[in-house]
């Protein structure tokens, strides 16, 4: 059932050396089963493969056919998605309640299906009428063409890997392009199913995607430092990101990078059910616990609120309800693995030391003997220089900071090097959407919104990343600009 071969030029194979490593399932710490190891002489072959397919067969220019492959996928997705979500649950460890919202349902909805709609609406010629630019007495009629940018090497992380993979797999097929898959190696199977249902599933040729997986994960620097990639598309922190970047400044290749966040929950003096909005906005650092990008994890209150939210958000965190993520009542499951277990623990450690104070949680859970789990955590006395405030936890941790008014509360949600995301509750819509747009983030959600979609731009300012997923940016970042100029005199 599960799928343990890459796919390399079409083809499901084992790694070059038969090398496996172990998938291994973060709520119970069994081993699931293995997958292949690849070296970096698999990956060269899988790039190679890409080059090939992206230099010699129609795939770039077959708009139509581009269009039913991608629709073929998202089919026969539709057909495993019961296995693929049992699947996630295993190796992710991300609670089944969340597979039916971002984990699954929502990227199976469009993330394929809206770029292949795309593709007949595209603006792939622009004309740009006639011109004699050099006062030749000649005019010269232009058009803007745009093209695919080649070889895209396709770098993910393992906390919401299919809505990653298919959010880049989408824009990226749509546009012409072809690529190499590189999963985390802590979630390989949703990657290598998604290979095999290529190869068997669909028409999409030989070598315009390939999956390499690998428990190293120096095998996916290949794709920065060829010179046969002529792209990276990355997911992950903002360390391996300036890393990859590093890397490919050799080939100086064009980079988009899904990076890091630490974003804020912004409730405002005049929100009508503080209560709830102070609730709302603790649990939701819980879910999945805490590994999303997005995730709001500097909740600021007003400071004269502070001592009432702070009560409230203890109450919400130690509501939540967290376990075996098999189990749908649970909202919370375990971290990834133990080396994401520590590195929590270790940052829960250091706001303590550095004074901030732990209100609730701040431990491994003694009744869940097996498994990576951490308790809900609050801070609260956290100055937002402190290490807690500044650098991505990515676990179920939520610093509570008070503000003295608008200005300090715009200060304080832009003294961060990311900006990838956050919220604003408020009885004043006009008054919160002015906020926003003193927020340096590339994501906002007003009372509640929803900016997330396959038609919506998503990504960082500042270190959250460079480029944007999804919408119309989306589907152009995957492409070149060629401008062309003619005449009708030889
Ligand atoms: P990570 O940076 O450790 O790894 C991500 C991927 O990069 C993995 O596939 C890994 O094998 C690979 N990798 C690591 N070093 C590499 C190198 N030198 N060259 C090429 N590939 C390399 O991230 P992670 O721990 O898997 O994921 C968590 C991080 O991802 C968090 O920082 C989170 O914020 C970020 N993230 C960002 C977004 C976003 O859209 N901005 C979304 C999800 C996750």
């Amino acid at each position: 059932m599960h799928e343990q071969r890459m796919l390399i030029d079409g083809k499901l194979v084992p790694a070059e050396r038969g090398d496996t490593f172990d998938n291994v399932n973060p709520a119970t710490e069994e081993i699931l089963g293995a997958v292949a190891n690849a070296t970096r002489d698999d990956m060269e072959r899988a790039v190679a493969a890409a080059r090939h397919a992206f230099d010699t067969t129609d795939w770039a220019s077959d708009h139509l056919g581009r269009k039913a492959a991608i629709l073929q996928l998202h089919a026969a997705l539709e057909a495993e998605k019961e296995d693929l979500r049992s699947e996630l649950v295993a190796e992710v460890g991300c609670p089944i309640l969340i597979t039916y919202g971002p984990q699954l349902d929502v990227p199976m909805r469009e993330a394929l299906r809206w770029p292949a709609e795309m593709i007949e609406q595209f603006p792939w010629k622009r004309g740009l009428g006639d011109k004699d630019p050099f006062g030749l007495g000649q005019l010269t009629t232009r058009e803007v063409w745009k093209e695919p940018i080649g070889v895209v090497g396709v770098i993910v992380p393992w906390n919401f890997p299919v809505e990653i993979i298919l959010n880049k797999l989408g824009p990226i097929l749509a546009m012409g392009n072809t690529c190499v898959l590189k999963p985390a190696p802590d979630t390989p199977w949703n990657a290598t199913r998604i290979g095999r249902l290529i190869a068997e599933h669909t028409d999409i040729p030989p070598g315009v995607v390939n999956v390499v997986t690998s428990s190293d994960h120096l095998v996916g620097e290949v794709l920065s430092t060829s010179p046969l990639v002529d792209m990276v598309a990355f997911t992950g922190s903002t360390a391996t990101g300036r890393r990859i970047m590093e890397a490919a400044s050799a080939t100086l290749k064009p980079m988009f990078l899904e990076l890091g966040g630490k974003s804020v929950n912004l409730i405002l003096d005049d929100v009508a059910n503080f209560e709830r909005a102070v609730s709302g906005a603790a649990s939701i650092v819980c879910m999945h616990a805490g590994q999303a990008c997005a995730m709001p994890t500097r909740l600021l209150v007003p400071s004269s609120r502070l001592a009432d939210a702070i009560e409230l958000a203890k109450i919400a965190l130690e509501a939540v309800t967290y376990g075996d993520p098999t189990d749908p009542s649970v909202f919370q499951g375990p971290v990834v693995s133990k080396k994401q277990q520590e590195r929590v623990l270790g940052y829960i450690a250091k706001g303590r030391d550095e004074g901030a104070r732990i209100i609730t949680g701040g431990g491994v859970p003694t009744h869940l003997r097996r498994g990576y789990f951490i308790e809900p955590t609050l801070f609260a006395d956290v100055d937002n220089s402190m290490t807690i405030a500044q650098e991505e936890i990515f676990g179920p941790v939520l610093s509570i900071i008070g503000y003295d008014d608008d200005d300090d509360a715009v200060r304080i949600a832009n003294d961060s090097i990311y900006g990838l995301s956050g919220m604003i509750t408020s009885g004043d819509l006009e008054r919160a959407k002015s906020i926003a747009t003193r927020i340096r983030t590339g994501t906002l959600g007003i009372n509640g919104g929803i900016a997330f979609g396959a038609d919506l731009p998503f990504g960082g300012y500042k270190q959250s990343g460079i480029g944007r997923q999804c919408g119309i940016e989306g589907l152009e970042i995957f492409t070149e600009t060629k401008s062309v100029g003619w005449t009708t005199s030889t």
